[in-house]
């Protein structure tokens, strides 16, 4: 099985800060991370290819160069190759013009299962998975919590709110995993030092794909984000006790003296 995992290098904090002035993320002195669902992924999809004789796993990213980092960290844990979309014109894409250049990487490719996130914490949409579905006409089991591999198809525990749901899908086929998915691996210094030493992430740029230039970066980015600004602090709230059947009556009083109703 020919197994791709998208992964992302995002900043280690769900605190995000923004600078008051331009709204746009403080990444200085933030240390970067590979996104956890996609490190759930990763975790996954090489213990399906441990299970599966002749299957391999190939990590890509878009980012920029400072992502070969985490793509020396996902040759660590056991990928057997890194591709690292690196490219000025990729710049200022939204969701649909980095998924629509992840799909055009990913056409370049074999494969037979296509593993993302569920979401990324920082742009936290949870678009991007199903988007390169719909862009490589797949079908797409989004949040997946375990995953069974049968033949020529796989079986997906799918989490809802309330419950959980086994579904059947035929290879080829996208998955977006929940980091609940696998516990991903203790890295020992010598796959570290290996990584390293021994391995190469490819660098591609925008010649190694067939894309439309219309559909790349800012230009080809239907969305742009107008303004970013923190929450307000909302005040703290009061608790009134109440004997039983003098709630609503309480609750009604307020919503009168706050003209709400
Ligand atoms: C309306 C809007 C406008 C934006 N405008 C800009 C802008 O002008 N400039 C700008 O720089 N950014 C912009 N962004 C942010 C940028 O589009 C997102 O960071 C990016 O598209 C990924 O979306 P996400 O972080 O929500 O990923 P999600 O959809 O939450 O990610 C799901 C999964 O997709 C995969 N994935 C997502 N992104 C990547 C990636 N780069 N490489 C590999 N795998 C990936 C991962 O597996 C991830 O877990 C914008 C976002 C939005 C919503």
């Amino acid at each position: 099985m020919k197994i791709i995992v998208t992964i992302k290098q995002v900043p280690d904090t769900t605190e995000v800060k923004l600078d008051p002035v331009t709204g746009t993320l403080i990444r200085e002195g933030v240390p970067s991370i590979m996104n956890p669902d996609d490190k759930a992924g990763l975790e996954a999809a090489l213990q399906l290819r441990d299970k599966i004789p002749g299957s391999t796993v190939t990590a890509l990213s878009m980012g920029p160069a400072q992502a070969s980092v985490m793509m020396r960290e996902a040759l660590a844990m056991g990928a057997d190759r890194a591709i690292l979309l690196c490219d000025r014109a990729f710049a200022g894409s939204d969701t649909l013009a980095t998924s629509s250049s992840i799909a055009a990487a990913i056409r370049t490719l074999e494969f037979d299962l296509v593993v993302t996130g569920r979401q990324a914490i920082d742009g936290d949409t949870a678009q991007v998975g199903p988007q390169i579905a719909e862009h490589l006409h797949i079908p797409n089991v989004s949040y997946a919590a375990e995953i069974v591999p049968e033949f020529g198809s796989l079986k997906v525990k799918r989490m809802f709110d309330d419950r959980y749901q086994w579904q059947r899908v035929k290879t080829p086929c996208l998955l977006t995993a929940l980091s609940e998915l696998a516990q991903p691996r203790y890295l020992a210094p010598g796959a570290v030092f290996r990584a390293w030493r021994e391995k190469e992430v490819e660098t591609w740029n925008v010649s190694n794909i067939e894309i439309d230039p219309g559909y790349l970066g800012l230009a080809g980015s239907p969305t742009k984000v107008k303004k970013s600004f923190p929450k307000a602090v909302k005040p703290a709230g009061c608790v009134v006790a109440a004997e039983n059947g003098e709630a609503a009556d309480i609750i009604m009083k307020k919503l009168r003296e706050h003209f709400i109703i």
